[in-house]
């Protein structure tokens, strides 16, 4: 099978085609424009929108609502994208599915029903997905060692890190337990999955002058898990998929759908909030956090640095100055000790690095 081919992207916005490369991978299309800038769409949102056959074209979108278009002329290009994503062809992957596919498909009708019937049920919804599927599609979220890295293993540095994260989850009323782990890129970036599973990235905790900094990342990232917002906006933004992935056990389209969630001003405000909250609780100086959206904002204005975590709404200073007029609460030590902080610097001594450099959302877009 032909795993890269040629394809033309056009952004939506201008009529002009870029040329680019198109790589198939795990779980997502990658497309390095001749222009240089790197796009990444997950199979799970990966959209038909036009196809030619007889033409031997076919065009896609990287999801349902957005005007950004891949057009791949020839048949090997078209054979190698549908054998990637069954569900172009019209030809339903039928891995996982055993004798209960009928009662599988009847469920999954019914969920439509409701879901297509009446948005207002996504709540509940959210509140009756079963806890194992969760877990299943955070660890398949997580799992692309191509693209995080290889997980960090220093025993002192995941030591001080869980403790960090007992400490501030251990009011917080969670509706899963966290799970937090560490990957070798460089990139800053730290992300909440599903299933109460939390990627901190190699480059986040390298970035950070001081722990109270990765502290409170890690508590925006309980804020998140607190709220469900993972499976909120996989929801969202993979619909009736999620269902399907879950009960057919091929998670693996959904999974890395969840790199390109942005949440939007009100879950971004309310983990925020929810942060605040669980550093004060474990008496950890809220500053930290503010200190490192600063930081980061200066970084990408200066340099035009792009950073999927940090491409927030509302705008990062105004975040940190929120924050800011909760400063000075009183705690008296930094999140970890001297001899935690070093160890959780070194915890990714050894692991390998990430071997693709591609960025989760398009750049056009910011
Ligand atoms: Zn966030």
């Amino acid at each position: 099978m032909q795993a890269s081919f040629r394809g033309t992207y056009n952004d939506g916005r201008t009529a002009v085609a870029h040329g680019c490369a198109v790589t198939l991978l795990a779980d997502a299309l990658s497309l390095q424009l001749d222009s240089g800038a790197a796009l990444w769409w997950p199979y799970g949102t990966l959209t038909l929108v036009s196809d030619d056959r007889a033409a031997g074209r076919v065009v896609v979108a990287p999801d349902a609502a957005s005007d950004e278009r891949l057009r791949v002329v020839g048949d090997g290009a078209l054979e190698a994208l549908t054998s990637a994503v069954p569900r172009l062809s019209g030809h339903r992957t039928t891995r996982g599915f055993g004798r209960s596919a009928m009662v599988a498909a009847a469920i999954v009708a019914v969920l439509a029903a409701f879901w297509f019937g009446y948005p207002v049920i996504k709540d509940g919804l959210v509140a009756v997905f079963p806890p194992s599927w969760s877990d299943r599609i955070g660890r398949e979220m997580t799992a692309d060692q191509a693209l995080f890295g290889e997980p960090c293993t220093g025993a002192a540095g995941l030591a001080a890190l869980d403790d960090l994260t007992r400490r501030l989850s251990a009011n917080a009323g969670l509706p899963e337990p966290v799970r937090v782990h560490v990957r070798s890129s460089d990139q800053v970036n730290a992300f909440a999955a599903t299933g109460g599973h939390v990627v901190l990235l190699n480059g986040l905790i390298r970035q950070a002058k001081t722990s109270d900094e990765v502290a409170g990342v890690l508590a925006h990232e309980i804020g998140h898990v607190k709220h469900r917002h993972p499976l909120k906006r996989l929801i969202d933004v993979a619909g009736i998929q999620v269902f399907v992935s879950a009960i057919s056990g091929d998670v693996g389209a959904v999974g890395t759908t969840l790199l390109m969630l942005n949440y939007g001003r009100r879950h971004e405000a309310q983990a925020d909030r929810t942060a605040l909250d669980l550093m004060g609780g474990a008496g950890i100086d809220v500053g930290g956090l503010a200190d490192f959206f600063d930081r980061m904002e200066e970084n990408t204005r200066n340099r035009g640095t792009f950073i999927p975590f940090l491409e927030t709404h509302p705008p990062l200073a105004e975040r940190s100055a929120a924050i800011r007029a909760h400063s000075g609460n009183g705690s008296v030590a930094p999140a970890l000790t001297n001899n935690e902080w070093q160890a959780l610097r070194e915890v990714c001594a050894g692991a390998r690095k990430p071997s693709l450099q591609v960025l989760p959302r398009p750049l056009t877009s910011s």
